[in-house]
């Protein structure tokens, strides 16, 4: 049997999984953006853009399109997402499964200072002034008025006027690669990284070139999100869905 899907993407292991099921003609998905960056590449499924209005919005949205299995492979720190999609998908009774990359852990010789959320990370970096590699994206800045003294090098997807005073901003999107990001902190003259722990690996070369260069790396831990099922991967998803379409099927 064909499941109909719906994917809530933010990741490239959701963006994995749809191209997957778009190459194969297994199971019909759509994927779902939340339409945060300007520059979106084509997933190869039918993809939509922007929120749903909330759980009573996602809940109509699923009955409406006759989805028979949701996948939530938003982004870690997209908390309200997950939370929106537990709660709906108890409500129409959907299965659910949740695709997560594990967190990243420190091995010897990183320097990690581990902080609950963004403003303690801000006040992490100290009184005195420092270069700061800021690698959080842009939604989440402003908790950095409160430390206007340092200068920071931000990376997100798309250009933008930054509101911090000492503020700069590159344009790049992911993969990294270790040599590069190493040259970067090293032109830079980048004293401590700030990201938050989302364990992609695609992300990881800051962290490996940080440990290189004896870095402090302040690292904001990941949000508390709803206990549902979970795999780590997009062929992990795709056998899940087989599984579920088994089941449907009474195999
Ligand atoms: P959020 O706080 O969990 O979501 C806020 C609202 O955005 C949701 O309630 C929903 O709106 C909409 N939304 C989120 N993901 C969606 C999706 N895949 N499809 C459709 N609508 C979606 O998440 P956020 O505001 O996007 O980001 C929170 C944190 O995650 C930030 O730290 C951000 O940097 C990080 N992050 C997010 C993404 C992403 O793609 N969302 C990617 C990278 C990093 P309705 O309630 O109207 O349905």
């Amino acid at each position: 049997m064909t499941l109909r899907v719906l994917i809530l993407g933010g990741t490239s292991e959701g963006r994995r999984l749809a191209e997957q099921l778009a190459k194969g003609a297994r199971h019909a998905a759509v994927l779902s953006f939340a339409g945060r960056t300007e520059s979106l590449v084509d997933p190869g499924v039918p993809f939509r853009v922007g929120g749903f209005g909330g759980v009573e919005g996602l809940v109509a949205h699923l009955e409406r399109e006759g989805y028979h299995a949701l996948i939530d492979a938003t982004h870690p720190f997209a908390a309200q997402m997950s939370r929106h999609a537990a709660d709906a998908a108890l409500r129409v009774r959907l299965p659910l499964l949740r695709v997560e990359c594990p967190p990243w852990s420190p091995v010897p010789g990183d320097r990690w200072t581990t902080v609950p959320d963004m403003g303690t990370a801000a006040a992490a970096l100290g009184s005195a002034p420092r270069r700061v590699f800021l690698t959080i994206g842009r939604q989440e800045l402003e908790a950095f008025a409160i430390a206007p003294q340092h200068d920071y090098l931000i990376r997100a997807v798309d250009p933008f006027a930054p509101l911090l005073p000492r503020a700069r901003v590159i344009a790049e999107r992911g993969p990294f690669e270790v040599d590069a990001e190493h040259r970067l902190l090293e032109d830079e003259k980048i004293e401590v990284l700030v990201s938050k722990n989302s364990g992609t690996p695609s992300t990881a070369a800051k962290l490996e070139a940080a440990r290189r260069l004896g870095l402090e790396v302040v690292m904001v831990a990941r949000p508390e999100l709803p206990r549902v099922p979970t795999v780590h991967t997009a062929a992990g998803a795709m056998a899940w869905l087989d599984a579920q379409a088994s089941m449907r099927r009474g195999v």
